[in-house]
Order: C-alpha cells, then sequence, then structure tokens
C-alpha cells in the first residue's frame, strides 16, 4: 500500500453533434429491450458492444474518435439513428391507455403516483443490483408501467458491489467474486437539486444522521431512484450499508431496510411526489408503515387511528416466500435497537407495538410480512397455487377466519415480453401481429395471429437462435477455460460442444436445493441413455447460481458438472457459468424444450418458464406455481407423478422417471418426426401453442393491468374517500370503531336453529339436506347495548371441500328480549358432499378498519 492519491474527475465522451441522440438513447433503458435501438448500438461495434455487455453507456465510452467520425459521416447511420429516435420519441409520447376518456380504463391522474419498493432490480445484465426471479421481475414491473403509461415510480438501493459473479473452479465448486460498480459508465445519473448540486437527502439511524446520495435509471418513462450511502461524510459503518444486495449480516440488513422504507419515503417528501399507493414488494421494505405512520402522526397531526386507517387504505403488498423461514425476520432487540426511538414517537409503547410483527408461535422475532399483512389492504401471492399456500402460512395472523378466507388473493406473474423475446420471433410478431403489442399485449385479440406465421418461419427464427446461443455457449466455455489456463480443449473440441441438430433441454434457475437440479440425473443409465442415443440423442444446458451461504446449492452444481466429466459427456450435457440475464435470455430463446421441476408447492410462480414459452421453447414442467394455470394439453408437458405421495424419496423417484418417460416416448418422438419438407410440424404445432397461450397470459401487461384494477385503483380511491370533506368519512369509521369495541366484549350469538325446506316436496327440520334445498335460520344474538346497525350477523357457508365459501347477511327481525335481538336468514344448498355452516357476528365496514378481522365472533359449541 502506498499513500498516493488522484483526484477523481468524471470526463464525458467527445459525440459528434451529428450523434447527439445517442447520448439521449443509452440513458434510456428503453436502449436495452427496443430491437431497433439494439440493431443500432449493434452497429456502431458489435464486438465492442458484447464485451460491454451490452451495455449502450459503456460502449459509447469506449468507441473510438475515429469511428465516431465515420460513424458521423455514414449516411446509412445517420439514417438508422433518426428512424430510432423517432421510435424512442414516439414510445416518450405515448400517454397510456389510463389517461383515455374511455371511462373503463380511466386510472388516476398523472400526478398521482404508485410508489413501488424493491430490494432488487433486474434490468439489464449491465446493471447488476438483482440477484434472481424476484428482482427481474420488479425491473420488468417497471419497463411495463412504462409502455403502459402508467404513473410509478420505482425505489431501490444503489449496491456498490454488483450480486456476485459466479466462476467454477477445477474441482466444480462454485466461486463468488464481487465486482465493484462503475455508474459513470452505466445508465445511471446522479439525482440534481434545485441548484444543480447532488441531491443528498438525510435520515436518522440510531440517532445519527445518515447522507444519502440519490441516483436515478429512467426506464422508458418510469424513474427508479437508488439511494446510496457510500459518501465520506458518513461513518464507515453507515457507509457500507449499501454495499452489497442482501448483505448476510443481520444488522446491515436491518439498516438497508430501514434506508429504503425510511430514505424512499424521505425522498418522496425531498422531491414533493404525490404518491397515493404504497406498493411494497416483499417484506424488505414494511418499515415504510412504521415511518409513514410517524410522519402523519408527528407532522401531519393525525391521531393514531387515523394514520392506521390512512396507511392501511394505501398499501399493497406482494408475498413471493412460500416458507415462513425464506421470510424476514429479526431477532426482537435488534428491532427494538434500531426502531423503539421511531416507535415511540407514534405514541406507542414498543412491546404493544412489536406484536404487529409477530406471529403466534414465535415471541421472539419481528417478521416484516406480518406487519405488511396487517397494514395492507391488499395482499398478494404470485399465483393460485401460492394464494393457496400463502393463506395456509399466514392464517395464523387470522384466528377469527377460516383458512379460505384470509385475504390473500393473487396475480400471477408475468414477464416484459420486449425484453425476452428473440429479435427473430419479434420481427415476425410486429408482422403478423402488428406493432401494437408493444403497448397492449394484454389485448387477447392481440395474439391470436400466432396461428398465421408460417410453421417454416417460426422454425427458421427458431434454429437461427438456438445456433446462435450454442456459439455463445461455445465462446463462453473457451474464454472460461483461457481464464483459467486450462488448454486441455482444443478449439476444434470447443466446436464440437453441442450440437445444433439434438434436442436441447435447458434448465436455469437458482440453485436452492428445492428446484432439484440434479433430479435428471437421479438414475444414470437413464439419463446416459438419452445423452447417448443413436437416433434420438438428448443434450441439456444448465446455468445458474447457488447462495453463497447455501452449501446444499453449491453441492448441486458439482453433482451436475462431475457427472459431465466422469461419463464423459462434457459436450453433451454443460454448465454455463454465470448465470444472469444475458444468459437466461439466450437460453429461453435457444433451447427447445425448459425443464423445471421443482418440489410443488415450492415454487411460488417461476417466470423463467414463461420467457421460454412466449419463444416457443415448451415447458416440461411439475404442476407448481404459473404451470397449472397455463398448461392445457397441448402446449407443455406436466409433471405431476409425485402428487399423491408424501415421501420426498419416493417423489423425486416418481418424478424423475416420469421425466424420463415423457423425453423418451412423446418429447424426442415429437421432435425428430419431420414432414417431407424436413420440418416437425406437430413439434411446431405446439411451439406455436406455447406461444400462443404464454404469450397471451403470462405477459407483464396483463399482470399490470391486474395491479391497477384490483389494487391501484381500489386503493386510491378508498383513500379518496376517507379524506373527502375534510376526513368526514374516516372520522365516522373510527367513531363507529369505538362503539363497536365499547360492546364487543360482551356481544355473542346465543343460539340459532335451523330448518331445511325442499324444495319439490316441503319438509322441514331433517339432517337430510338435498341439492338445492333452502335452509332458513333463525339467530338469536345477545347484542348487550350494541346498536345492531353496527355489526353483521352473517351465515357462513362452505362447500365442495372447503374450496367455496358463501357469507350470506342475516336480516335484523327484532329486539327479542333481555337484550338478545332475532336475525334471519336462508342459505341455498348448492353442489354435494360433506358441507358446513356457522352463524357469526362480524363488525360493519371490518375490511376498513380491522383488516385483520379483530371483531369476528363465530357461534361456540
Ligand atoms: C427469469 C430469471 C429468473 C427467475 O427464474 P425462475 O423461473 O423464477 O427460477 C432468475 N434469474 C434470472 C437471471 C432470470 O432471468
Amino acid at each position: 500500500m502506498n499513500n498516493i492519491k488522484l483526484i477523481d474527475f468524471y470526463v464525458n465522451p467527445k459525440i459528434p453533434d451529428k450523434l447527439n441522440k445517442l447520448n439521449i438513447l443509452c440513458y434510456n433503458l428503453w436502449s436495452t429491450w427496443d430491437k431497433h435501438a439494439i440493431r443500432l448500438f449493434n452497429r456502431i461495434d458489435p464486438i465492442l458492444y458484447r464485451q460491454c455487455n451490452h451495455n449502450p453507456v459503456e460502449l459509447i465510452h469506449n468507441v473510438s474518435a475515429r469511428r465516431f467520425d465515420e460513424l458521423a459521416n455514414d449516411r446509412g447511420f445517420i439514417f438508422e439513428l433518426n428512424s430510432v429516435y423517432k421510435r424512442f420519441a414516439s414510445y416518450m409520447n405515448f400517454r397510456g391507455f389510463y389517461y383515455s376518456s374511455d371511462d373503463k380504463k380511466q386510472f388516476f391522474d398523472e400526478d398521482k403516483l404508485v410508489a413501488y419498493f424493491s430490494m432488487e432490480y433486474g434490468l439489464h445484465e449491465s446493471i447488476p443490483i438483482y440477484s434472481g426471479g424476484l428482482g427481474v421481475l420488479s425491473g420488468d414491473h417497471l419497463k411495463a408501467a412504462s409502455d403502459q403509461g402508467i404513473p410509478l415510480i420505482g425505489i431501490g438501493l444503489l449496491y456498490k458491489f454488483g450480486y456476485f459473479s459466479q466462476k467454477i473452479n477445477h474441482e466444480g465448486l462454485q466461486e463468488e467474486t464481487w465486482k465493484l460498480n462503475e455508474w459513470f459508465l452505466m445508465p445511471v445519473k446522479i439525482c440534481k437539486d434545485e441548484e444543480d448540486n447532488d441531491l443528498i437527502i438525510k435520515i436518522k439511524i440510531l440517532g445519527e444522521e445518515v447522507l444519502i446520495k440519490v441516483w436515478y435509471i429512467s426506464i422508458g418513462k418510469i424513474k427508479l431512484y437508488l439511494l446510496d450511502t457510500d459518501l465520506p461524510e458518513n461513518k464507515k459503518e453507515f457507509r457500507q450499508i449499501t454495499d452489497k444486495l442482501y448483505d448476510s449480516d443481520r444488522e446491515i440488513r436491518l439498516m438497508q431496510e430501514i434506508l429504503i422504507s425510511f430514505g424512499g419515503l424521505e425522498l418522496i417528501n425531498r422531491l414533493n411526489l404525490n404518491v397515493v399507493v404504497y406498493h411494497l414488494n416483499e417484506g424488505h421494505s414494511a418499515f415504510v408503515i412504521i415511518e409513514r405512520l410517524r410522519k402523519m402522526i408527528n407532522e401531519e397531526k393525525f391521531t393514531l387511528p387515523e394514520a392506521k386507517l390512512l396507511v392501511r387504505n394505501s398499501t399493497v403488498f406482494t408475498t413471493h416466500t412460500p416458507v415462513t423461514e425464506g421470510n424476514e425476520h429479526f431477532k426482537i432487540e435488534l428491532i427494538s435497537k434500531y426502531l423503539k426511538h421511531t416507535i415511540e414517537k407514534i405514541g406507542l409503547s414498543f412491546d404493544e407495538f412489536s406484536k404487529d410483527g409477530m406471529i403466534p408461535d414465535d415471541q421472539t422475532h419481528f417478521w416484516l410480512p406480518a406487519l405488511a399483512i396487517k397494514y395492507s389492504k391488499y395482499t398478494n401471492a404470485v399465483s393460485k397455487i401460492h394464494s393457496s399456500v400463502s393463506k395456509e402460512l399466514w392464517h395464523k395472523l387470522f384466528p377469527s377466519l377460516l383458512k379460505n378466507e384470509v385475504p390473500i388473493s393473487y396475480v400471477t406473474n408475468g414477464v416484459h415480453t420486449q425484453s425476452w423475446i428473440s429479435k427473430e420471433l419479434s420481427s415476425l410478431f410486429d408482422r403478423y401481429l402488428g406493432e401494437s403489442y408493444l403497448h397492449t399485449a394484454e389485448d387477447k385479440s392481440v395474439w391470436q395471429n400466432i396461428k398465421n406465421i408460417p410453421d417454416i418461419e417460426i422454425w427458421e427464427a427458431h434454429k437461427r437462435r438456438k445456433e446462435q446461443m450454442i456459439s455463445f455457449i461455445r465462446s463462453r466455455i473457451e474464454l472460461s477455460h483461457a481464464a483459467k489456463k486450462v488448454n486441455y480443449t482444443t478449439p476444434k473440441k470447443i466446436r464440437t460442444i453441442l450440437n445444433p441438430d439434438i434436442l436441447t433441454i435447458g434448465f436455469a434457475r437458482r440453485f436452492a436445493p428445492y428446484k432439484r437440479a440434479n433430479l435428471i440425473i437421479s438414475d444414470t443409465e437413464r439419463i446416459l441413455g438419452l445423452i447417448k442415443n443413436n437416433h434420438k440423442p438428448v443434450q441439456f444446458i444448465f446455468a445458474g447460481k447457488a447462495h453463497p451461504a447455501d452449501m446444499q446449492g453449491k453441492k448441486l452444481i458439482k453433482e451436475l458438472i462431475d457427472f459431465a466429466k466422469i461419463h464423459n459427456v462434457e459436450d453433451r450435457f454443460v454448465f454455463v457459468e454465470d448465470y444472469d440475464i444475458n444468459v437466461a435470455r439466450h437460453l429461453v430463446q435457444g433451447v427447445d424444450v425448459w425443464l423445471n421441476n421443482p418440489i410443488k408447492p415450492f415454487e411460488a410462480s417461476g417466470t423463467s418458464g414463461m420467457k421460454a414459452g412466449v419463444n416457443g421453447v415448451i415447458n416440461l414442467s411439475v404442476l407448481d406455481g404459473w404451470w397449472p394455470e397455463c398448461y392445457n394439453g397441448s402446449n407443455g408437458w406436466a409433471i405431476n407423478a409425485g402428487e399423491n405421495l408424501n415421501n420426498y424419496d419416493a417423489i423425486n423417484y416418481a418424478e424423475a422417471h416420469q421425466v424420463y418417460d415423457l423425453i423418451e416416448d412423446e418429447i424426442t418422438e415429437l421432435y425428430y418426426r419431420r414432414d417431407e419438407t424436413n420440418i416437425p410440424s406437430a413439434w411446431i404445432e405446439k411451439m406455436k401453442n406455447s406461444i400462443y397461450t404464454v404469450g397471451m397470459g403470462f405477459n407483464f401487461h396483463r399482470m399490470l393491468r391486474q395491479y391497477i384494477d384490483k389494487y391501484y385503483i381500489p386503493c386510491y380511491n378508498s383513500t379518496l374517500d376517507l379524506k373527502k370533506n375534510d376526513y368526514s368519512l374516516l372520522k365516522s369509521f373510527l367513531e363507529k370503531e369505538k362503539q363497536i369495541f365499547a360492546h364487543w366484549e360482551k356481544v355473542y350469538v346465543k343460539d340459532f336453529f335451523p330448518k331445511t325446506i325442499n324444495k319439490d316436496t316441503p319438509y322441514v327440520n331433517t339432517k337430510m339436506v338435498n341439492s338445492g334445498d333452502t335452509i332458513q335460520l333463525e339467530a338469536y344474538v345477545f347484542l348487550d347495548e350494541m346498536d345492531p346497525a353496527l355489526i353483521n350477523v352473517e351465515i357462513f357457508y362452505q362447500y365442495q371441500q372447503e374450496r367455496h365459501y358463501q357469507i350470506i347477511p342475516m336480516k335484523y327481525i327484532e329486539s327479542y328480549k333481555d337484550r338478545v335481538a332475532k336475525f334471519e336468514g336462508e342459505v341455498k344448498i348448492v353442489s354435494s358432499g360433506l358441507q358446513g355452516f356457522n352463524v357469526r357476528i362480524a363488525g360493519k365496514n371490518n375490511k376498513i378498519i380491522s383488516p385483520y378481522y379483530n371483531y369476528m365472533k363465530w357461534k361456540e359449541f
């Protein structure tokens, strides 16, 4: 070490005036997904572009002055630049359908915003601030919001080091390196204040000031703000908060989550943004709730109950984690150390407040999703199956509800089609679907014309992608061998790695044990039989990172690599290092079949299969996550042999052999069956079904439309209602809650009397009930002094193996005697089988004043 210091300064690249538009284009991420823009940047210098990881900013910083001169004098290039720029301008001027006068589509005004909070964003391979699916989903959320013209901002952290790069060493073990991010070479800019100085905001952690520098990324029309504490003015402990994504040090992690929440809100405040909906993507940013309460109470002078009501009506929470342990939680002492001070400012004791983060069988931890669920108007899971898993998981927070009724709905994930579709298919879409799918992919009629694309065109497009993928993988392997200084592979040998004529199965995802990357090698003889088959051979491509602390995940990678070595099939069973968005894009566009075999029900949604499916890569997947909602028998294959088994060994065995059977009996058969023109028309039929169903159902526009219709707009409207006439509705709700609370202890359902009416031959009071019968109920409820208008007495009726239920309000008939009131109602019996019902009392407006149902009493027996 020496003490020589240099003063850093930044030099702009010298771009000829004629090419000035490049400077604008490269700083908007639109240029990383629009195919015409990509082609333009590629034209500048294809090799350099690839070396720069397709990062347009890095590219223009590295283009030589001579090349710029050439381009400035190249009329063809200027023409292309201008036409791309025109596309960009027209994209940016697109006002979105939510501002149209068409009433059904009316969204709130442009100056009212949704604030989206996420710890990671997977926007592009050159911005490594993501680790996996959650990040890619957040990135796609912002891109689709831009496409659709939705007023939204993203809030996240600017990590000094990118998520790690993966190398596999000689022993087949994963090694991690963290590269320093060079922001001035990325499409990231510094936010400026009114005087054009760097915008610095402040929050307090442990009573000390933390300075935060604010950066932003332009994603079409959307801004993603990224917070950075790596400033010389901050002390060391604070500077390192934004070092790494998901820092494994618990205290740093907690500070990261305080930073995104408190810092995010401070930024909104500083920029004077009118945020009307707060969308918390996963539990990490749940402290937004605490800080919003504090601000409302301390700065805007609301009471605690008022503030709670307002927060609850403007928060949306998306849960992604189907196992309790994987959900974010901290020791109570740690939460107390960092947040007690803030919580006491709200006027609550820490003990009182911390209950909102606890789950019943654990009084020692604070669970962020628990807090988020209790303070959100809507909580959603990310697929239909995941919603029922989440209901089960969080049922413990709702002791007064049956599992079925736990208010966790779902919006199944989607993918931003433009970012994932190959350029070859994209140009077919332009020609056969028309370009409108760029803005309106959620319109189902757009997708019908997929069927009209000639087979040969789809097949040629796919073949081309496959060849490109293979050459991409070969050059990666060559580079990696060169870096490791191993030269046992000659260029000739490299050229034999993978064969474009062979059926290719891809598997790429995080190497978390539940995803079972090694399932396919569980029977050596059968897998080798597939690979070495003379007539219908199969080759495999794997990619994925294990979490640095996940020894089991790392072992899985080693198992795959060892398998290929031991059996001498390294040219047909390939592991691609350093899975990222770039590798993902190559694989989901280039393989033939996408294999997904997690243990059900641990895959909340999964999105890589959607990226594959929309590219005509056919899914072979466990019926978990999103797949059951898409699979229809003709668009892919389903793995379900373990469905009725309950022991993991048996499930693994059954599903592995089902996969082998499917590959042997159906997949290879279909793939290698060629018609007279030598194309596999039955296979292409399946590809088209896949593109059609996945493109139509699982694009991000459909997903975002559902978030808007189901959550964003209702949140906005109910907040608006609460505020009307100087908060009169808000006040009346709270007044009513007070009255309910005053008598709640005492009220109960004393008794009820059912009688059955048969629609054909009237009979009453029998235990035999037929479908179509009506049950009439008389209930007697002890009301004490409670005004019956403050409660609902309702029949809860459940049928079809608890899958369905109805809530039927009962009518107040009269005050009976001794403060007991009579209510009446009737249930029409539907379907058949074992069913159930009961009567309960619920506070009026339970959903608004007490979203986790404090006011609910069932008749006890
Ligand atoms: C799409 C994607 C994922 C998520 O894939 P899953 O199917 O959810 O496992 C993870 N990592 C990268 C780089 C991706 O592009």
